[in-house]
């Protein structure tokens, strides 16, 4: 290796492009030494020179074998070299199946496992554990998948179908020929979670965790618990008191030896990964109720920090320019506090006497019609609670003030619970009026100019008028005076940028947390050991948000039930006698702390190396793409692996038209 490769200056294209070439040269040969070493290696343990590779064909009971020629497929690959078993079975997946591989790695010494069948998403582990049965490594083992990218891609054509299976499962046995045996990367598991927002969803995780043993630290940024309950009267469709349900879960958690909670408090910095996340909580903790800073280790974390209400721009609906013009939860709070008892609906020294509820602001939005918000986008999300929260309150505002007329005035009416339709049906008996519009032709809320054709109406006329073309009178435009507007607005994320920046939490298109799958994974982030609980992941109402407190519990309580974190081993590794520490793979590595520079001595000289944080490394490869040295590898990927399997794929399947030569079946 020459002096220039341990410089750290950054090197420039024709200097890299050089190396590239000799290093190429280069890691050819090395390749070939390590290749020897291998079979040396495998000769000395008294294995045979070439692995013995089992293949395992799934007919899958004839989704694969009704158009891949399965029968010639095991023909023509047990003539691959290294393959020494090849079968068939009706159903791999199977007892009697994975029985059969289990059975032929412990009789016929086999050392290496291909299963040809469905979907690795279905059943890679499925035949790992039976390879792990058969007291194999399990990492020896390749799955390929013959039936979604085989027999049902292409169904018309069994000729193709069948040749494609033989190339693959060649591949296969290429790139498992060079594999090594890899461990499951073990690591510290922090028995305690993180619940940050002490919501209902946050009190519901730390209730569900504590009751399973973990210990919890619940933050919560204002100085109390219950997040937006505390805002709210009654509640659809069980009409409970909101307090009740605050007072009920706040008791669960204050009671709890497990639970720390602390209030007026901030999580500032989170870095590490999962099993071992260092934190940083900033407020008023400490045993004096003074401003402090905490660290705290843990081994999950949950995201529970809920949602705001939609504030509308000023001037949107008259909204902050006509003082009678409320949001649903200014509206909330309004009747709340009205004395019992009042006979009359006063509000801003005015006697009300017709209040409009209008549905979907701030959601559901639409390009061309409403403006967007200050970074561009729309919301075009429903918030699906605004329907029931308008009708629930326009329903007690009729049983409450009789007198007052109440209109409502919806693209769509979506009541989509248990008990929330009845609300509609109770609403229009009560007197309720309902008005339908289109959406591209929204409707129209102006000062009223008063009967006198004056600018504005006497104190005794309604203020605002709305103007809609109503879709239930076939489009008549009709203009309804009121005296009060509810605008029912709709769901906006909290303001967690910070959090969002420092963890790397994935947002989608609507800002809201995004989850690895709205149904497989419904309560992960792609962030190993970071859950979502609750109106951080979108708007849901309070039985949502507690079944998704309870998953995000559950799942965290997974991760817990095991003394270490265990996670796979496909992470990249440094070869320390290639790398020169120029650091080109920690520029180009996206996964903060995964690739960084240490210092290290060789031959009495202070050098840098890269080195791998297995913990947060996620196996990408982009590392091992820069790297000019070729000192970066892919553990179970590396390039002559792929060599291998790139031959594999390649190879002329002409001869799978031939009688075989040679069937070797054990
Ligand atoms: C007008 C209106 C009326 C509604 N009425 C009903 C109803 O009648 N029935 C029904 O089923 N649902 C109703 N809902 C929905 C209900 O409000 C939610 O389902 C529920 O409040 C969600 O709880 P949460 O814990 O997810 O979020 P939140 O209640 O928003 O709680 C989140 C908590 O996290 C804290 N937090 C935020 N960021 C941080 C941070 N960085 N660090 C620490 N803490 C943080 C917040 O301070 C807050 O305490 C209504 C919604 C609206 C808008």
């Amino acid at each position: 290796m020459s002096d220039n490769r341990h410089s750290t200056a950054q090197p420039g294209k024709e200097e890299y492009e050089e190396a590239v070439l000799k290093d190429d040269a280069e890691y050819r040969q090395q390749h070939e030494t390590v290749k020897r070493q291998q079979a040396e290696e495998r000769e000395r343990a008294g294995e045979p020179a070439e692995p013995k590779v089992g293949v395992y064909i799934c007919r899958c009971g004839g989704n694969i074998s009704d158009v891949v020629d399965v029968e010639r497929v095991a023909q023509v690959v047990a003539m691959v070299p290294g393959v020494a078993v090849a079968k068939v079975h009706t159903f791999m997946c199977s007892d009697p199946g994975q029985h059969t591989i289990s059975n032929d790695i412990l009789e016929n010494g086999l050392d290496r496992v291909v299963v040809a069948s469905c979907s690795p998403f279905l059943h890679e582990q499925t035949f790992r554990g039976a390879v792990s049965r058969g007291n194999l490594n399990p990492y020896l083992y390749e799955h390929v998948n013959i039936r979604e990218q085989g027999s049902w891609a292409h169904k018309h054509d069994p000729e193709g179908a069948t040749r494609l299976a033989i190339q693959m499962i060649t591949g296969a046995v290429g790139k498992l020929r060079n594999a090594q045996p890899l461990e499951l990367i073990k690591l510290p598991n922090h028995r305690q979670a993180l619940v940050i927002g002490g919501g209902i969803a946050g009190m519901k995780t730390a209730a569900e965790l504590a009751a399973r043993g973990i210990r919890v630290l619940l933050v919560e940024s204002s100085n109390r618990l219950g997040g937006r309950l505390n805002e709210r009267g009654r509640v659809y469709p069980s009409e409970t008191m909101a307090s009740d349900l605050v007072a009920d879960l706040e008791r669960q958690v204050r009671n709890n030896g497990n639970i720390d909670i602390l209030l007026n408090s901030k999580v500032t910095v989170v870095d590490g990964f999962i099993g071992n996340f260092r934190t940083v909580i900033e407020g008023l903790i400490g045993p004096s109720g003074g401003f402090d800073k905490r660290d705290a280790l843990v081994g999950a974390i949950v995201m529970a920090t809920g949602y705001r209400p939609y504030v509308p721009r000023d001037g949107e609906f008259l909204y902050r320019q006509d003082p009678c013009v409320l949001t649903t939860p200014e509206f909330i709070q309004m009747m709340q506090n009205l004395d019992a008892g009042t006979g009359s609906l006063q509000y801003n020294r005015r006697t009300i006497r017709s209040v409009a509820f209008l549905h979907c602001v701030g959601s559901r939005q639409l390009d061309g019609v409403n403006e967007p918000q200050a970074d561009g986008t729309l919301n075009k999300y429903c918030s699906r609670t605004c329907c029931s929260t308008i009708l629930q309150q326009s329903l007690a505002l009729r049983k409450r003030f009789p007198q007052v007329h109440v209109y409502d005035f919806h693209r769509d009416i979506r009541t989509y619970g248990r008990g929330e339709e009845e609300y509609y049906t109770e609403a229009s008996k009560a007197g309720v009026v309902f008005f339908r519009y289109n959406g591209e032709d929204p409707l129209q809320v102006e000062r009223a100019t008063g009967a006198s054709g004056k600018q504005a109406p006497s104190r005794k006329e309604a203020p605002i008028t709305i103007t809609v073309k109503d879709m239930l009178t076939w489009g008549q435009e009709i203009a309804v005076p009121v005296d009060m507007v509810v605008l029912g607005v709709g769901m906006v994320p909290s303001h967690i940028e910070d959090l969002v920046d420092s963890i790397k939490l994935p947002t989608g298109e609507d800002h809201f947390l995004q989850e690895v799958h709205p149904k497989l994974r419904p309560v992960e982030v792609a962030v190993n050991g970071v859950l979502i609980a609750g109106t951080a992941q979108g708007p849901m109402n309070i039985q949502e948000t507690l079944n998704a407190a309870a998953a995000a519990a559950v799942k965290a309580a997974a991760m817990f039930a095991r003394e270490m974190v265990e996670l796979n081993p496909y992470v990249a590794s440094v070869d320390a006698s290639l790398c020169c520490g120029e650091g080109l793979c920690v520029t180009q590595c996206d996964y903060e702390g995964a690739l960084h520079l240490v210092e290290t001595e060789i031959d009495g000289q202070t050098v840098q190396r890269a080195e791998v944080n297995a913990g947060l490394c996620v196996g990408c490869g982009a590392c091992v793409a820069v790297c000019p040295h070729r000192a970066m590898e892919l553990n179970g990927w590396r390039l002559d692996q792929f060599e291998a399997m790139v031959d594999g794929l390649m190879a002329d399947t002409q001869h799978a038209d031939c009688e075989p030569q040679l069937v070797n079946l054990g």
